[in-house]
């Protein structure tokens, strides 16, 4: 309970830290009064075992996995369950399941990857030269002197491309073409895949690398998997990093070990981003992986050093708008054989709402205070340990107004699910 606390006490702290450094206007403004003049509204929820969870609305989330620490480990929650519900029916259905981590070869000098804008451009100008293409092969008239100034622009962004760029056209490699058609019906067939992308930022620049979640129909064992397909995947993520003039190293570039739920599953994987504490890293210590975007986040707002702000300016810009988890679809969809709805988008998870048993409407001068003063995390806790009468003898010793909300009601267990 109390480290649940520090863990959201550091990233409220940190969240209005980074407002004031980020580069992305979304990320500025996550945590704002959705509508100043209504107010925001604390939201109590008691659970079976009687323990209860508070929580604000009313207020806008930037929905970034990448650049936001509230954001980042509400949607990493989520992500955690569904992929626990996953491998609870991949395990009722008799298959196995087995984790594979993909690495790149980097240098100091490469670039982490186009820019939202960038990608988009490209994407644009792309389609730009299918149609002269077209154009030029029907004898139909187009305007040449665009034509040559869209492709000397494409070919500068294609130059300025880096690793996360590169690694997203390999992915596509390897899950691609007539080796992987015939190894999706190996071991009692493939039921599907789930990939996250990890960026870390190490002595030798930026680390890129590939946890994919393979699924497979029966039990089979690591060293099976590991041999043939795990084997050829490598060999086409090699081969397509080769042809972008990136490297895979053989020692370091793949690793497969079967995992089970909660050990060393993709689940733990979100699980220990929703826990990761976003507190200095002169206190943690750096991790061998090289840092983690949020110990950058960290040393940008505990420095201020210039080297450290261009650095996480360079993390925002590249990873914005960029899929932390993919899942792959059609016959071998693994969140429909887990039984989950379609997925929810990053911002809409960050913006769902607490259920909520009660309600309190704080007036638009507390929330003022609680924002200025960065009580947010105390008040929750108040809520939590003693219920809305306690939240209301909080803010009334500091002279603040609350009003009830329409769907307030006594506090009663939510009935169990199922
Ligand atoms: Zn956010």
């Amino acid at each position: 309970m109390a480290k649940a606390q520090h863990r959201r006490e550091t990233r409220w702290a940190r969240r209005s830290q980074l407002r004031l450094i980020t580069s992305l206007r979304r990320v500025r403004n996550c945590g704002a009064p959705l509508d100043p003049d209504a107010g925001v509204t604390l939201a109590l929820t008691t659970g079976v075992d009687g323990s209860r969870s508070a929580g604000y609305s009313g207020l806008a989330s930037c929905g970034s996995v990448w650049a936001c620490p509230q954001c980042a480990a509400k949607i990493a929650t989520r992500r955690a369950d569904e992929l626990s519900t996953v491998m609870r029916a991949v395990e009722e259905a008799g298959g196995s399941a087995f984790l594979l981590t993909l690495t790149m070869r980097h240098g100091r000098g490469d670039r982490l990857g186009l820019t939202k804008d960038e990608r988009a451009r490209l994407r644009r100008l792309e389609e730009n030269r299918s149609r002269y293409e077209a154009a030029n092969s029907n004898l139909w008239e187009f305007d040449e002197r665009e034509a040559e100034a869209d492709a000397i622009e494409e070919h500068t962004l294609r130059q300025a491309r880096g690793c996360w760029d590169v690694l997203s056209d390999a992915w596509a490699r390897v899950t691609s073409g007539g080796a992987w058609q015939a190894d999706q019906e190996l071991f009692g067939g493939l039921l599907g895949w789930a990939r996250v992308v990890e960026v870390t930022d190490g002595e030798n620049g930026w680390h890129v690398h590939i946890h994919a979640l393979l699924c497979f129909g029966q039990q089979v064992s690591a060293e099976l998997v590991a041999g043939s397909v795990g084997a050829r995947m490598f060999f086409r993520w090699r081969a397509a990093l080769k042809r972008k003039g990136f490297h895979a190293s053989e020692e370091h570039g793949c690793d497969l070990r079967r995992v089970q739920l909660g050990d060393g599953d993709l689940a733990d994987y979100f699980t220990k981003i929703a826990h990761e504490v976003t507190g200095s890293h002169r206190k943690e210590g750096r991790r061998r992986g090289g840092r983690t975007s949020m110990q950058l986040l960290a040393d940008a707002v505990d420095t201020y050093e210039e080297s450290a702000v261009a650095r996480w300016w360079e993390w925002e810009q590249a990873s914005e708008g960029r899929r932390q988890l993919t899942w792959s679809t059609g016959r071998r969809d693994l969140r429909k054989l887990a039984g989950l709805g379609a997925e929810a988008t990053d911002e809409d998870i960050a913006a769902d709402d607490l259920d909520a048993d009660v309600r309190l409407g704080l007036s638009v001068d507390a929330w003022d205070y609680v924002e200025r003063a960065q009580l947010g995390p105390e008040l929750l806790a108040v809520a939590e340990n003693g219920g809305l009468d306690a939240a209301r003898a909080w803010l009334t010793i500091r002279d603040l107004r609350w009003h009830y909300t329409p769907d307030e009601h006594p506090a009663r267990p939510r009935d169990p699910v199922g």
